[in-house]
């Protein structure tokens, strides 16, 4: 089983085993399966919309039950794009909210109401807009 530290599990990746034609893709937990794959080590070849491509070498594949991996990617370029708060119409803008993702619990369908936040959804592939100009209305 593999996750790296300081990493995000990344549903939808897509997983090549390095000099075969065995692949997988992650599920919402971040786990694949390879299956029909021979026991031995590997180099696995990752990429994820947002997060680029990443190798993951020697990955010692001894049966079945180790072919369950949890996969989890350092935070891409994505993530630096999305530092600014600033509207980039008028940054002197003072109508920029956090767009929040997931599920929200009462506290912050209560700053929803209010427009403090924006509800951005659940499905997330690392380079979704962070913040929600009100005023000029776009997403960044
Ligand atoms: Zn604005």
């Amino acid at each position: 089983m593999i996750f790296k530290k300081d990493s995000t599990v990344i549903p939808g990746a897509i997983i090549l085993v390095s000099g075969t034609k065995i692949g997988a893709q992650t599920n919402v937990e971040g786990e694949y399966f390879l299956n029909n794959i021979n026991p031995g080590t590997y180099d696995l070849v990752v990429s994820a919309i947002g997060y680029g491509k990443d190798t993951i070498p020697n990955i010692n594949v001894s049966s079945y039950s180790d072919s369950l991996l949890v996969l989890g990617l350092p935070p891409g370029p994505c993530y630096d794009q999305q530092s600014s708060k600033f509207c980039p119409v008028n940054e002197k803008c003072k109508s920029v909210i956090p767009i929040v993702y997931g599920l929200p619990d009462k506290r912050l369908l209560k700053k929803v109401e209010k427009g403090k936040i924006r509800l951005g959804g659940c499905e997330v592939t690392g380079c979704e807009p962070h913040w929600y100009c009100d005023e000029h209305e776009i997403e960044f």
